[in-house]
């Protein structure tokens, strides 16, 4: 069974003085949490230096939310893989359902960042997710499994990708799936990694993701096939996102 990761999507929040809760998680990753679960956190792209500098040496990494495909140029706004490896980062969440809906990401835009990630040397987490009309149509596997086609690289060696499952309807919401439909689902994301990356498909880790509280996590989180939770909202508070981490 892969190590599990607990991640923290701060989306767009937090400023400088957010170093104190970044802070706080790494004083709570105490020699117990760290024998079980590895933590990730990542902020904005404008605290991406401090929290790297604040992470060196604690076991706890930093990722960015999205790159660009390309490593430079004339892209006014936009960070690249290796800027952020640059600032510390070692993971980078590519094709988030907002990114997705809020600036037109396609799968083969998503494959494209995955793919400058690795070149970067950083992790990409890949995100999937069915929104609400698609499950009550019935087609959440199906809308699943074309974006796992359309958004992964071609090769994956098992710990140079992470995939999210993020139902959109469950994100901030409030609302989860229920740990049938979780584990229909990750069921289904493992066996289109083991079925496209054999052996290594089995390492790779699925996260789950969409309103992860502490008190939900034992639910979430004890299904199998899920190696993790992508925390949005309660990873800006260190004690629920160190609560939720606990549950390992
Ligand atoms: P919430 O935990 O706030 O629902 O967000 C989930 C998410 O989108 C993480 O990437």
């Amino acid at each position: 069974r892969p190590r599990p990761l607990v991640a923290g999507n701060w989306k767009m929040n937090g400023n400088k003085l957010s170093a104190r809760v970044f802070a706080a998680i790494i004083q709570g990753y105490d020699a117990a949490l760290r024998s079980k679960v590895e933590l990730l956190i990542c902020p904005p792209a404008t605290l991406t230096v401090t929290f790297g500098v604040v992470a060196v040496g604690s076991g706890v990494s930093v990722g960015g939310q999205d790159c660009h495909v390309k490593a430079s140029g004339a892209h006014t706004g936009d960070v690249s893989a290796p800027q952020l490896a640059d600032a510390g980062a070692s993971y980078v969440i590519v094709g988030h359902s907002e990114r997705r809906a809020d600036h037109g990401e396609t799968d083969a835009v998503v494959r494209a960042k995955a793919l400058a990630a690795r070149d970067a040397w950083l992790t990409p987490v890949v995100c999937v997710g069915e929104t609400r009309g698609q499950r009550e149509g019935g087609n959440a596997l199906d809308v699943v499994r074309a974006q796992l086609a359309g958004s992964l690289p071609e090769t994956a060696n098992g710990d140079d990708l992470v995939v999210a499952y993020e139902p959109v309807w469950a994100i901030g919401t409030g609302l989860t799936p229920t740990p049938a439909q979780v584990a229909e689902v990750h069921a289904a994301i493992r066996a289109a990694l083991v079925e496209r990356y054999g052996e290594a498909g089995a390492a790779i880790r699925i996260l789950y993701g969409g309103s992860v509280k502490p008190d939900n996590a034992f639910d979430l989180l004890s299904v199998s096939h899920v190696d993790g939770a992508l925390v949005g909202g309660a990873s800006l508070e260190a004690a629920d996102f160190l609560a939720i981490a606990d549950y390992y």
